[in-house]
Formats: C-alpha cells, structure tokens, sequence
C-alpha cells in the first residue's frame, strides 16, 4: 500500500507544474489576477444584498431611488461574477492544453531515450498509462487549485478579515469554525479515508489484472478446460475489491455527514453571533442578510474541500511516476560534445573488454579481445545463454562497458554519438517488431521519405514483394491488428528490406529460433547473402546451416571464444566444441558436411 502522506512529494510536484504553468508567462498571469479578481466580486455579492435590504429597510416606498441603486449594483456584481469565472475557463483551457501536450511531449521524448535495458525490464502498457496519467492528472491538479482550492482561500480569508474589521467578535468566531472545520475534513481525506481509497483501487486494477490474464490465456484456459478455476479465481478478487469498496465509499460517507454538521455548527456560530450583535445595536437587518448570504457563499466553497484535497492528492501520486521520467539520467548517454561515426570500411575491434549486467554476479564478459576485419561474414554459435545476442547488444551499445573499449574503424563506439553508430549498424532482429503502419511505411522506416520505387526496389531484393502481391491492398495493407498478420518469416523479409533500404555498412543478423517454412527459410537466406556483399556482417547462429557459408565461426562459452575458425577448419576438430554441437543438432546438416 502507498504511503498516505505526500508531503515530501508536493515540493516537487509544485515545481513541476510551475514550470509547466509558466510556459506561458502571461496567460498564467492574466488567469491568477482574473481568478482572484472574480473570487473578489463573488465575495462582495452577499455585501450588495446587505446594501440592498438596508435600502429598502430604511428607505420610504415613494422614493425608490436608493434601492434601485443598490439592486442594480447587486446584479452587476452577480453577472461580473459569472462573467469574470468564464473568462478563467477560457484562459484555462488554453494553458492546460498547451501544457499538457508538452507533459507528453516531454515524457515520450525522454522515455524512447531510455535504455534498452530499461524498456526490456519495463511493460509498454504499463508506461503508456503512466504518461497518459501524468497528463489527465496535471488538469485535474490545475482545475482543482483554479477552481477549487484557490477560490475558497481566498474566499474565507476575505470574508474573516472583513468580518475582523466591522465585529471583531464575529470575525473570531467565523475563522476558528472554518479552521476547525478545515482541519477535521484534512485530516479525515488524508488519514482516513484515503488509505482506504487506495486499498480499494489496488484491488480494482487486480480484478482488471486477473481478467486482462485470463482472457489473454483463454487458449490455455480452454485446453486445460480450466474456466471454473478461472471463474473461481475472478470471484475471489472480486470478494477482495467489494468490502474494500464498500469502506472505502463509507467512509467518503460517513465524513460527508460530519461536514454537515460542522457546517450547521459554522451557521449557529455565524448567525447566533449575528443576532446577538443586532440586539446590541451593532448591526443592521441589512447587515444580517449580507451575513446570511455570506454564510451560504462560504458553505458552498467548504463543502467540496474534502474532495478537492482528496482530488489533489491522488493526482500529486499520480504525477510522481511522469516526474520519476523526468527526474532519471538516461542510463546509456552521449558524451558532451560526441562526434558522429564515421565508417569508412567497417571494421570493428573489441578492446580488452569487461562487462556485467546489472544484478548479474559475475561479468559476462572478462577482458575480451577480437578483431572483426572489414567485410567480414562472422557468424556466432554457442549454447544458449552463451553470450551471443550480449556481444551484439554491446556493439550497438545498448549498454556501456565496465571496462575496456569497443572501436569501429578504429573511433571508440562510447565517444561517438549513439544516432551516427545506430545508423550505421543494421540489424534484423530474430523477430522483427513492424508498426501497425502500411508494409510500404514499415519498410520506409529504414530510409524516411525513401521513393516508392526505392521501397520496391528493397522489397524485391528481401523477397517481400512476392507475397505483398497478393494482399488486397499491395504495400498500403496495414500490418496487425486490423490488416494483416504476417508470418514470422514474412516480418523477417520485411525487416530485411528495412535494413537494405538504410544501407548501413554494419549488418547484424539474428536469425529466427523457430522454424520457418522452406520456402522463406531459402528467401531469407538468398536476401541476407545480397545484403551481406561487402558488409561487415555478423550472424547470430540458431541454424548451422547457415553458418557454413560465412567467413568465419566464432564459438562462444560463458561470454568466451572457444573456437575461432572456417567451417572446414571447425568442424575437422576431433572433440571440438563447434563439431559436437554440429552432431547433436542436426543429422541432416552432418551428411551435409561429410560431402
Ligand atoms: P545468448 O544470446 O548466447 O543466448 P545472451 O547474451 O542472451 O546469450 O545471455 C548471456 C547471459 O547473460 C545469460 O546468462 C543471460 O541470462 C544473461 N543476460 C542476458 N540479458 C540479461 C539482462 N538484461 N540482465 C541480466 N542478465 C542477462
């Protein structure tokens, strides 16, 4: 459960949301002045009455000038009011709007420039909720104070002082009721209520939660015809949600009804005071209605504190995971004033190389060296787990090193910047992402504003074009949900052609685990062979077949290279690590290889 205090929070909430207000200097200006300008005028409306009643009390029926005077003055005030609270509206809209687009705007920025390592560890649902929340929350935030909190400051404090002024009593009176009155509805939302409010959402998102993974699973649901269990375990979460709904809504209860009778106590005080001060001579019936008036005015105002302070605080939490963005250093960063990468042939050297993944005990890799020349087909084979899509990751620099460097043409990857070094690496990853975007922008994502022709042209050589073909809408088809769903292999040959188009002079290739159809398999394996021609190529293995026709071999064993070599020369090894791996994987590739 989450702490029910905010306090530490709220300062930096606040300068946040300052920053934000502050994007437009004079519109927030012009919206505080007016706000408090209106809440003024509303706080002299009960005043007017008072005028009005002493008017018509003390005025003679045949001269009805001085409570016309006082009517109209009433009624200007009551329409400037309303006027003046519209005009906030119409400011407010326009900075919200402008300040949240550049909440997301900011928050979308910063979280695609995370690591990878940090959006493997992080749900894209989860992320996606997290801005979208930060932004609904600094409305909420802001109408809350502008419309809520603000006002009704500024309306008690008006109203104790002028009351201070003209009765003195009667102005000690009003500001310690609506103090103690303050302070009980506080301290019931933030300690009391609250906590149960939370417990209640928590058990919310967990009968979403339950229902979002079951219904997902309903294939394994219905193999294992495992629907009562499942139906077992909704109603238990369910039973879990409802009592804590039920105190949680009783609660909001229970404290509306003692803000009732606070306020009928905040009216005796006011009015008994009142009374008592016209049976002196100390007030007027004009002054006992202005008092009446105003009794309603700051009831109005209190009533709905307790759910602003409740609003206030849900959006201070909710806010804090947008500002956690904001606040964190981008794990993987250029260094001030990087240079761009500049690849001339493509050669690429691992330098005494250490590295250890967070949390991991032992570095993966420990003072590793090699020298991939330019051009060269490298392929990497070794157990799972090896290590193998680790180098990769490295040379990409998805991660920094703990020691050691790694070179491309002889430029350290960590002093260049990470644009000029990702756009100079292509990769195919073992099972491509595409945008739910047409297969023709799929492929343009490789090379942006890329010609239709260009897009063609990439998607023959990756044997993409032979199956768009046949799609009702050639290359406009929309991937995914409501378009097509392609094959593994076919999103492979997609991203095939995404890389060709980019025409990085690195290419890495991770081939698919899982088996493709022949058909696409021998497609796959034609269109990286084009691809490949005169690039440094690196291959992550699954399929020894493959790898005999590159360059060279790199066996891996716990983040080491235990064989370096030809096809011909690996595999010649009596008890060789590369030969026995060859052995247990595939009968039909040894027959392959002894011919
Ligand atoms: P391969 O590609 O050869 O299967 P990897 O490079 O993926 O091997 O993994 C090498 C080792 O590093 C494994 O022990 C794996 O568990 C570990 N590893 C991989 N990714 C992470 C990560 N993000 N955090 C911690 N350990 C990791």
């Amino acid at each position: 459960m989450r702490e029910p205090g905010t306090g530490p929070k709220i300062s930096r909430v606040m300068r946040f949301v300052t920053h934000y207000w502050l994007l437009s200097p004079r519109l927030f200006a012009a919206l505080v002045a007016l706000r408090i300008a209106s809440t003024l005028v509303d706080v002299s409306v009960p005043l007017a009455a008072g005028w009005l009643v002493d008017a018509v009390a003390s005025g003679a029926p045949g001269d009805p000038g001085p409570a016309i005077r006082a009517l109209v003055i009433f009624i200007a005030l009551g329409a400037l009011f309303q006027i003046s609270r519209q005009c906030v509206t119409f400011l407010l809209n326009r900075l919200s709007a402008r300040a949240i687009t550049t909440i997301g705007r900011d928050a979308f920025a910063k979280v695609q420039r995370f690591s990878a390592d940090w959006h493997a560890n992080s749900f894209a649902g989860a992320t996606v909720r997290k801005i979208t929340r930060g932004m609904t929350s600094f409305d909420t935030f802001t109408d809350t104070l502008a419309f809520g909190l603000v006002p009704a400051f500024i309306v008690v404090t008006g109203v104790t002082a002028v009351f201070s002024w003209r009765w003195p009593l009667l102005g000690l009176i009003t500001g310690l009721s609506i103090f103690a009155f303050l302070a009980v509805v506080v301290l019931l939302a933030v300690y009391w209520i609250r906590p149960a409010n939370v417990e209640a959402r928590e058990w919310d998102s967990k009968m979403s939660g339950v229902l979002a993974d079951s219904i997902t699973g309903n294939p394994v649901v219905k193999s294992f015809a495992a629907e009562e269990r499942e139906d077992g375990l909704f109603r238990n979460v369910a039973k879990g949600w409802e009592w804590r709904a039920i105190r949680s809504w009783d609660r909001s209860a229970v404290s509306g009804l003692v803000q009732a009778v606070l306020i009928v106590i905040l009216q005796i005080g006011m009015l008994g005071t009142g009374i008592w001060l016209w049976s002196q001579g100390q007030a007027s019936p004009g002054d006992i209605a202005s008092l009446i008036a105003t009794q309603f005015l700051i009831t109005g105002y209190l009533r709905d504190i307790a759910q602003h302070v409740r609003a206030l605080q849900r959006t201070i939490n909710d806010m804090d995971d947008v500002l956690d963005f904001r606040d964190a250093d981008l794990q993987v960063a250029d260094r001030p004033g990087a240079a761009g990468l500049v690849v001339r042939q493509g050669a690429i050297a691992f330098d005494h190389v250490t590295f250890r993944y967070k949390g991991a005990h032992d570095a993966l890799y420990r003072d590793f060296s090699l020298q991939i020349p330019a051009g060269q087909r490298v392929g990497l084979v070794g157990q799972s787990g090896a290590g193998k899509s680790t180098f990769v990751k490295l040379v990409q620099r998805l991660y920094d090193l703990d020691a050691g460097r790694i070179l491309i043409d002889g430029q350290e990857i960590a002093q260049v910047t990470q644009t000029s070094l990702r756009e100079a690496v292509g990769l195919v990853p073992q099972d491509p992402v595409l945008f739910h975007r047409s297969i023709a922008e799929n492929i343009a994502y490789g090379k942006p504003g890329a010609s239709m022709d260009e897009i063609v042209a990439a998607a023959k050589l990756a044997h993409v074009d032979e199956f768009v073909r046949g799609l009702p809408k050639g290359y406009d088809t929309l991937v995914g949900e409501r378009g097509v769903k392609l094959s593994g292999g076919e999103r492979q040959r997609v991203a095939i052609a995404r890389v060709i188009l980019a025409g990085s002079p690195i290419l890495i290739l991770d081939e698919a685990t899982s088996s493709l159809d022949s058909v696409s398999e021998t497609y796959i394996r034609e269109a990286m062979d084009r691809l490949a021609q005169g690039r440094t190529t690196i291959v992550i293995a699954h399929r020894l077949s493959t790898v005999q026709r590159l360059d060279r071999i790199l066996v891996f064993e716990n983040g080491r290279i235990v064989e370096d070599g030809t096809h011909g020369q690996l595999i010649g090894r009596d008890g060789g690590v590369y030969r026995r791996l060859v052995e247990t994987q595939s009968g039909a590739f040894l027959v392959d290889a002894a011919e």
